[in-house]
C-alpha cells in the first residue's frame, strides 16, 4: 500500500486526468463555512442557474418551467418529481447538451421500487466528492485523501462479475479495501475482523445491517476488534439498536447519508445532529398535502441536487422519510440539520386503520428469536403478510411467541409464514427487511 502522502498525490492527479479535481468546489465550501461568503446567497444563485438551464437545455422542464414567470422565486410551487415519473422519462428530463458532458450513468438501489437510471455529470462529481472531503476535514478532522479506509458494501453484480479493473485501481490509489458484503456468513466476517487488525484503517465505512452484523460476532465472542478513528455508516437506515451494537463494539459511529442520484446530502456532527450540506443538494421535508413539514414532523425528503446539469432533478421525491428539525444545533454548525432518516418509505407497514407501523418493530419481534437468521416482511395488502424467514441451522422453529406479538399490534392479518435458506435480496445489495405493497398518506 502507498504511503498517505503518496495516496493524496496520485488520487488528485488521477482526478485532474478525469476532470474530477475538485479543489475548487472545496475551497467555495471553505469560504462559505468561514463565512466570506453566505450560504443562502450561494444556494439560491446556483439555484438560479440549475432553473435557467433546465428551462433552456431539458424539454420537460422547458414545457413546465414556462408557466412561471419567475421560477426562483415560485420554487415552492414547482411540482415535485416523483421516481415513477423519472423512470418514464428518462429523454424528457436529460440535457440536450448531453453528448458533451461527460456524463456517467447509474442506477438507483432499493428493491421495491424498480431502480430508475440516471445520469450525473462530472461537476456534480467533484461537488459531491468535495462535500464529503469537507464533511470529514470539518467535522470529523481526516484527511479523507490520507486516510486508510475500509469500505463494506454489497453490489450483487460484483459477486457476479467481480470487481472491475478501473474500481480495484481506484480502491489502491484511494487507499481502500473494499468488502463486498452481498451475502453474510461467517467466513466473510472472520476476514473482515482479520483485515480490520492487519490493515488498522483511519475509515470503516458500510452499510450498518453489515457493521452490526460484524459487531454481534465479535462481541458474542469475546473478540476485541480494532477501532478505527471513525467509522461511518451509510446507504440504509442507522437505527437504534444498530447503532448501540456497533458502538459497543467499534466506539462511535456517524451516520453519512446520500443516495445514488444525489451523492453527499448530509453528515453527523458530534453532538448527533444531521447536517444538511446545502450547498451541494437542497433539502425540503415535506408533508403529505406538500407543504413544509412542521419542526419535529415526519415528510418526505425532497432533494435538489444543485450541480447536476445533464439531469436536473428538481424537487425530487427519494423516497426516504425524515423529520423536519429547526433551530442551530449545540455544536455550533450552521449548515442546517434533519431528522435521522426513519426508514425508506415503504419500510413502513400500513395498519388497517390507516396508521404506519415503522419496520423496527418486526427487528425488535425477530431480533430475541435466537433461531431466526434473517427475516424479511412482505405486506401485500392491509390484511395479508408474509414473512420468510432463514432459521438458524440446528434450531427450533417456534413461531407462536412473534406471531402473537404481530397479531397484537396489527390486529387479525393473515401471516404466510415461508422458510428459507436465505432471504431473497435486490439486485443492489441494499437490503430492506419490511417492504411494503400497500400505499397510503402519512398517517403519523
Ligand atoms: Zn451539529
Amino acid at each position: 500500500m502507498l504511503g498517505s502522502f503518496l495516496r493524496k498525490s496520485a488520487v488528485l492527479a488521477l482526478m485532474r486526468l478525469t476532470g474530477r479535481d475538485f479543489r475548487r468546489e472545496l475551497r467555495t465550501i471553505e469560504s462559505i463555512m468561514r463565512g466570506d461568503m453566505l450560504l443562502e446567497d450561494f444556494v439560491r444563485e446556483s439555484l438560479r442557474s440549475l432553473l435557467e438551464y433546465a428551462e433552456k437545455k431539458v424539454p420537460h422542464y422547458t414545457r413546465l418551467l414556462r408557466n412561471f414567470e419567475d421560477p426562483l422565486t415560485h420554487f415552492d410551487e414547482i411540482p415535485v418529481l416523483k421516481r415513477s415519473f423519472v423512470q418514464a422519462h428518462l429523454d424528457d428530463l436529460t440535457s440536450t447538451d448531453m453528448e458533451r458532458m461527460r456524463a456517467s450513468t447509474g442506477t438507483t438501489g432499493g428493491s421495491t421500487a424498480r431502480p430508475i437510471r440516471f445520469f450525473r455529470d462530472v461537476r456534480s462529481y467533484r461537488w459531491s466528492k468535495a462535500t464529503e472531503v469537507f464533511y470529514y476535514s470539518w467535522f470529523l478532522g481526516i484527511d479523507l485523501l490520507k486516510a486508510r479506509k475500509m469500505i463494506i458494501w454489497g453490489s450483487a453484480a460484483e459477486l457476479l462479475g467481480g470487481i472491475s479493473p478501473l474500481s480495484k485501481m481506484t480502491h489502491f490509489l484511494d487507499g481502500a479495501v473494499y468488502f463486498n458484503a452481498y451475502l453474510i456468513d461467517q467466513r466473510l466476517i472472520e476476514r473482515v475482523l482479520r483485515k480490520l487488525e492487519d490493515y488498522r484503517p483511519d475509515i470503516l465505512r458500510g452499510l450498518p445491517h453489515f457493521l452490526a452484523a460484524v459487531a454481534e460476532y465479535a462481541l458474542r465472542r469475546g473478540i476485541e476488534v480494532f477501532r478505527p478513528k471513525a467509522v461511518i455508516s451509510t446507504g440504509e437506515t442507522l437505527n437504534k439498536w444498530k447503532r448501540e451494537m456497533i458502538e459497543e463494539a467499534f466506539g462511535r459511529v456517524y451516520n453519512f447519508y446520500g443516495a445514488r442520484e444525489a451523492p453527499s446530502i448530509a453528515g453527523e456532527c458530534s453532538d448527533g445532529s444531521l447536517h444538511v450540506f446545502s450547498f451541494n443538494n437542497l433539502i425540503e421535508i415535506l408533508d403529505d398535502s406538500g407543504g413544509k413539514a412542521p419542526d419535529g414532523a415526519l415528510g418526505n425528503v425532497v432533494v435538489t441536487p444543485l450541480h447536476n446539469y445533464v439531469m436536473p432533478l428538481i424537487r425530487y421525491e427519494i423516497g426516504d422519510m425524515a423529520r423536519a428539525v429547526e433551530g442551530r444545533c449545540s455544536c455550533g454548525s450552521f449548515l442546517p440539520r434533519m431528522g435521522s432518516i426513519e426508514g425508506r418509505a415503504t419500510e413502513f407497514v400500513v395498519r388497517r386503520d390507516g396508521s404506519l407501523l415503522g419496520g423496527e418493530f418486526f427487528e425488535g419481534v425477530f431480533r430475541v428469536e435466537e433461531w431466526v437468521r434473517e427475516f424479511q416482511v412482505i405486506q401485500e395488502d392491509l390484511s395479508t403478510l408474509r414473512i420468510f424467514i432463514a432459521p438458524r441451522g440446528g434450531t427450533r422453529v417456534s413461531l407462536s411467541v412473534p406471531e402473537g406479538k404481530i397479531r397484537e399490534v396489527l390486529g387479525d392479518v393473515i401471516i404466510r409464514w415461508e422458510l428459507v435458506d436465505s432471504v431473497p435480496k435486490p439486485a443492489s445489495g441494499k437490503f430492506m427487511y419490511v417492504i411494503s405493497k400497500v400505499r397510503s398518506g402519512l398517517a403519523v
